[in-house]
């Protein structure tokens, strides 16, 4: 078992892994680029993914019409009235953060990174959230560049591997795009997040479980596991007025997770289980706001029954 799976945490938290790699709180600073996505500005659909929200699903992201430097500035300094001594993850989340030229990237980019310039020295890493099919070769060379100065983490958003679900949620891609994307940033050495999201419209149990266990053959370096937020004002608000569907419960969403965690290699850092959603938007599911008692539950439920990351993994 890896060895940052301890008695308390039955899974390999991020927060875990950061502290033994860096003695210290880690924490991000979600900044917004200020970028599109082929999904909604007309080049793969205008509807975008059902599930995404009006700024891109990054709600919590820095202003993006203000400079990155003074979006950094601005929330790294509330940060620090919490935690003085932390170091950053500056993190792009909102939209689709690789979708423009090489050139247009290196301009937003560079005000973090270049050459061996870093914004601010506790910056210990860049991450950055993308589609599978907004990356290719040249713009992961640029990456790989900057990874040898500052740690670049690609955070893909995948959501399930049951293509009707990919279909019928307007992912806009195959699993092969995904595929061919995790080998390239693999070949380039990058850390590789992937997101998944559990509870989608139709989706079993058994159907959530085999989307982690799909993800233990590409060698990804962490996952992130949410619950489907349906929010005010997504196209998800309207299909599920159209069509309503099961939502799951607090203990439904419990034991998928667990059963998930399970199958996961237990060198894949858990980055989160369960997801954040602005509380006067959300519009189901409501426990999902309360997201300690989610993570209590995951660990009470992992202690009683004595499983832990990785026990059903075939490695
Ligand atoms: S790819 Fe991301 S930003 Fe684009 S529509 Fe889907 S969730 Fe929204």
């Amino acid at each position: 078992m890896n060895i940052l799976i301890n008695d308390e945490k039955h899974y390999l938290t991020l927060n875990n892994y950061l502290k033994a790699l860096y003695h210290k709180k880690v924490f991000k600073i979600p900044l917004n680029g200020n970028f599109s996505c082929p999904n909604r500005d007309g080049t793969i659909s205008k509807i975008g993914c059902l599930f995404c929200s009006e700024k891109g699903s990054g709600d919590f992201a820095g202003e993006k019409n203000l400079p990155i430097k003074t979006q950094f500035t601005t929330i790294a300094n509330m940060m620090k009235q919490k935690w003085p001594n932390g170091y950053y993850i500056a993190y792009f989340q909102a939209n689709t953060n690789t979708y423009d030229t090489l050139e247009n990237l290196k301009k937003r980019y560079s005000q973090i990174v270049q050459d061996n310039y870093i914004l601010d020295k506790n910056i210990k890493i860049l991450s950055i959230a993308t589609r599978p099919d907004c990356i290719n070769e040249e713009i992961v060379q640029y990456f790989a560049k900057i990874n040898q100065t500052l740690p670049v983490w690609i955070e893909l958003g995948f959501q399930t591997m049951h293509q009707h679900t990919a279909i019928l949620m307007n992912r806009g891609y195959l699993n092969d795009i995904f595929e061919k994307a995790i080998q390239l940033l693999k070949k380039y050495h990058l850390t590789t997040i992937v997101h998944i999201i559990n509870g989608l419209p139709g989706e079993t149990k058994v159907d959530m479980i085999q989307t982690a266990q799909y993800l233990n053959h590409f060698g990804i370096d962490g996952i992130k596991i949410h619950m489907l937020h349906i929010m005010k004002n997504t196209p998800l608000e309207t299909y599920y007025t159209l069509h309503p569907f099961h939502i799951l419960t607090i203990e439904e969403y419990v034991d998928i997770v667990v059963n998930q965690l399970r199958y996961l290699n237990d060198n894949i850092v858990i980055h989160r289980v369960t997801g954040d959603a602005p509380k006067n938007l959300l519009i189901e599911p409501k426990w999902t706001l309360k997201k300690f008692v989610v993570i209590n539950e995951i660990d009470k439920f992992m202690r009683k029954e004595h499983i832990f990351q990785g026990d059903l993994c075939l490695k």
